[in-house]
């Protein structure tokens, strides 16, 4: 497991239409994921689908693609 570290965190939330989003201050109400900008954490949440079992809902292949294009910087 990743000890996710505060200060380099994205908390990803589902939002009630099903909307999945980054949550940049970390203040928007529902659901939330973490996962660190570093160390491999999102390659590890996309290949174990740890969104889908923390939303408990199938999340689009297209959202894990978006958020990886944020990942990669
Ligand atoms: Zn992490």
């Amino acid at each position: 497991m990743c000890p996710h570290k505060k200060q380099s965190m994205y908390r990803i939330t589902l939002s009630k239409n099903g909307e999945v989003s980054i949550d940049l201050n970390q203040n928007q109400p529902g659901r939330g994921a973490y996962v660190c900008k570093n160390d491999g954490c999102f390659t590890q949440m996309v290949k174990k689908k740890r969104l889908d079992k923390t939303f408990k809902h199938a999340v689009n292949k297209e959202v894990y693609l978006t958020l990886g294009k944020l990942f990669q910087d």
